[in-house]
């Protein structure tokens, strides 16, 4: 029975994208990291990319891809290498874009519920800031990634609204300063919690991060030019449909663990 459940759940996972990330800037991988996915590694070796652009929209899971294909053209349309992904347990936001961002296992990262502590675990951020090179976060009020890698010698944009973290990130990416940018949109999220996860506004939503990743994608062709970039789509975990017609997320099943991210070379 344990197999039979174990083939619900893609075979690559969310463990592998901290390294991966690195080791596409050729710089060392954050400490408690598990290794970088071999795919990622084929994908972006001898590119010379120097720079990387991480678009994180909230509980976009693998099934809402297979189900809803024509949502996700502007993404596939920018992007060469499709990736589906199993992220960790519980599959809760601060979970796993901790998860995301060291490589670590939450028994390694420590946070292991809906909790939102400054990880003191090893860091993408910190591999970087290591390097020398400049990271920076853009998310919104108080959500995970507005806080759980706080403290670090970098710069973070708080904003209200994922409208204006993507305006803030394309301010940015016209200053051309960053090496790496992390934009957090949490509305798909918050409103497929109320509506469910294929409520009408649930749907536009994720229209709505779809628009917004080819825009971010179109401000790295534009203000990029001499620099080769690793774009990212890569949300955190997945979700289901629960009684009554509201969304969640957290559990051990495929709906909530498989999760699609995207990546492309511009
Ligand atoms: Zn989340």
């Amino acid at each position: 029975m344990a197999d039979l459940l174990n083939e619900l759940f893609c075979p690559l996972e969310l463990t592998g994208i901290a390294a991966s990330i690195t080791a596409a800037l050729g710089v060392d991988a954050p400490q408690q990291a598990e290794p970088a996915l071999e795919i990622m590694q084929k994908f972006t070796q001898d590119k010379n990319i120097d720079r990387v652009l991480m678009y994180n929209p909230d509980a976009v899971g693998l099934w809402l891809f297979g189900k809803h294909t024509d949502y996700f053209t502007p993404v596939m349309l920018n992007t060469q290498l499709t990736l589906p992904l199993k992220t960790v347990m519980p599959s809760v936001t601060p979970v796993c874009f901790a998860t995301m961002y060291t490589g670590a296992v939450p028994d390694v990262h420590g946070i292991k519920a809906y909790r939102k502590p400054v990880v003191k675990t090893d860091s993408v951020f910190d591999a970087l800031i290591r390097a020398g090179k400049k990271p920076c976060i853009v998310s919104t009020g108080e959500d995970s990634m507005s806080k759980i890698f706080l403290e670090r010698e970098m710069d973070y944009f708080i904003v209200g609204t994922p409208d204006e973290a993507n305006a803030k990130a394309v301010e940015l990416i016209k200053e051309d300063k960053y090496d790496l940018i992390c934009v957090y949109n949490g509305n798909y999220d918050s409103v497929m919690h109320k509506v469910g996860p294929e409520g009408e506004e649930a749907m536009q939503a994720l229209k709505h991060n779809s628009a917004a990743f080819e825009m971010l994608a179109n401000a790295v062709k534009e203000n990029w030019k001499n620099h080769t970039t690793l774009i990212g789509y890569a949300p955190d975990h997945g979700c289901h449909e629960v009684d009554g017609g509201s969304g969640s997320h957290g559990l051990d099943m495929a709906e909530d663990m498989n999760i699609i991210h995207f990546y492309g070379v511009i």
